[in-house]
Formats: structure tokens, sequence, C-alpha cells
């Protein structure tokens, strides 16, 4: 049922925590029925209060030693851990829910939308899984052994659900659950014709929103540290947000 659902994001860091607040406003301000959660290490705040639900301790810190390279990514993994939901639907910090999306507890793990840049891979931005420490601990074994083809989750994820591309089109989210930001400039027509049913927008890549300086007066932007680019004009909507 509905109390063991939840939305579930990931903030290590004070950055990515704005977009975390951003997201969380954006799914309250459409109707949240399911609960909401944000994994946090400790770099975040000052003094964190620790409850420990699940002693996985071990095997995570024998992960970390072997592939210290993957830190965020196995911290990606820990949503798996949350068994006290038997459904979630992960959301990186840097996307934002533009209206309810309660539909995507309907879907089973593992459901993903496909990645822009190469569409027999999903994006790991927005996905539906099912909390289980059996699979987390697989999802573990398998980062330790064979690691990540793009160092992210994004190619631990995929090459563990490596049948999601042709087993079950059902686990295949239609895009306006992941729209990524850059999808007007590389497919614009598409843009045109759906672009107004995105449901959830990923800023994905090196600038996100946070990234810019937005003057609420003159609604001018300014982007932090370089030259403006053609990120500005999805930016400039969605600035005020973020600061
Ligand atoms: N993340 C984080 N700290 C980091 C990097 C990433 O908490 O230093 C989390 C955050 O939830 C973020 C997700 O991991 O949205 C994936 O990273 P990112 O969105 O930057 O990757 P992209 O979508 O641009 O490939
Ligand atoms: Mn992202």
């Amino acid at each position: 049922g509905r109390g063991e659902e939840a939305f579930v994001t990931l903030a290590t860091n004070d950055i990515y925590c704005q977009g975390a607040l951003v997201l969380g406003q954006s799914l309250r301000r459409h109707r949240l029925t399911r609960k909401l959660v944000v994994l946090i290490t400790p770099q975040v705040f000052d003094e964190m209060i620790e409850v420990n639900l699940i002693d996985s301790a071990d095997y995570i810190h024998l992960a970390f030693l072997k592939r210290p390279e993957l830190g965020v990514t196995l911290t990606k993994l820990h949503c798996w851990t949350l068994t006290h939901y038997n459904k979630c639907v992960f959301l990186d910090a840097d996307t934002l829910v533009l209206s309810n999306v309660d539909e995507l507890f309907d879907r089973g793990e593992f459901s993903a939308a496909p990645d822009p840049g190469w569409p027999d891979c999903f994006n790991s931005g927005v996905f539906v899984f099912q909390p289980s420490l059996h699979t987390h601990k697989l999802l573990l074994q398998h980062a330790v052994e064979h690691g990540s083809f793009d160092r992210a989750d994004q190619g631990l994820l995929n090459s563990f659900f490596r049948n999601w591309s042709t087993a079950d089109i059902r686990k295949h989210l239609p895009f306006i659950y992941n729209l990524s930001s850059n999808t007007m400039y590389t497919y614009s027509p598409a843009f045109k014709q759906f672009g107004s049913s995105a449901k959830v927008v990923h800023f994905l890549g090196s600038t996100k929103p946070w990234n810019y300086k937005y003057n609420p007066q003159s609604g001018s932007v300014l982007e932090q540290g370089s030259a403006p680019s053609s990120q500005h004009q999805v930016a400039n909507n969605v600035l005020p947000l973020y600061q």
C-alpha cells in the first residue's frame, strides 16, 4: 500500500542539498501522497544523529575500500536498503517535478527512461525500484567485481539490469518522466511537440540550476564562473527556485 512507498533522493554534500530541497518542494507542490526520503552523508550537516536500521556496514565498507572511485555511486545504491518501503521512486537531486507522478508506483523494478545520449541504456536519474537487502548486496558485489563503465551509478545499474532495453516495454518509462534539459536543443521539433507534457525535468550534466545567480528584480541571469551558455533559456524559468 501507499504507506510503504516513498520518493527517494540523495545529497552527499551541501551543493546537492540545494537541489534536493527544491526537488522535495516540487513534489510537495503536486499533492504528495507518498513518503519523501533523502539519503544524506555526514558531510552535509555539522551534526548528524544516525539511526541504524540495517546493519549492512561491513560489506558496504568492504566495497568502498576496493573501489574508492565509486563513492557517490555506492551511496546511491544505499536506496535499496530502505526495506521498510516495498516500492520507491528514486529521483536525482537535480530533477524537478512539474506535476503529480504517483502513477510511477504502478511500475515494477527496474523501470527507467531511456538515456538521451544512448537510448539502449536507461538514465539513472529517475527509476522505480524495490528495496531489498539481497539486491543491494548483489549490486555492491557487481560494483566490486566489475566496476562501472562510466565510473558512476548509471554504468553500474545498466550493466546490472542489463536486459532492460529488450525484456519488458512496461519498464521503459516515457521520456516525460526524465526529460533532460538539453533535449530542446538536440531535438527541438520533438521538444515543441511533447515538451509541454513533461512531468519531471532533469538538469543533467555539469551545469546545474544552482550554478546560476538570478536577479529577481531585473530577471537577469549570471552563470557563476563562466560565460553565459545556451542552457540559460531553460534555467531562466526555474532559477528562482534554487536561490
Ligand atoms: N550526488 C550527490 N553528490 C555528488 C554528486 C551526486 O549527492 O557529489 C547525487 C545527487 O542526488 C545527484 C545524483 O547523485 O543528482 C547523480 O549525480 P548528477 O545528477 O550530478 O549526475 P548527472 O545526472 O548530471 O549525470
Ligand atoms: Mn542528475
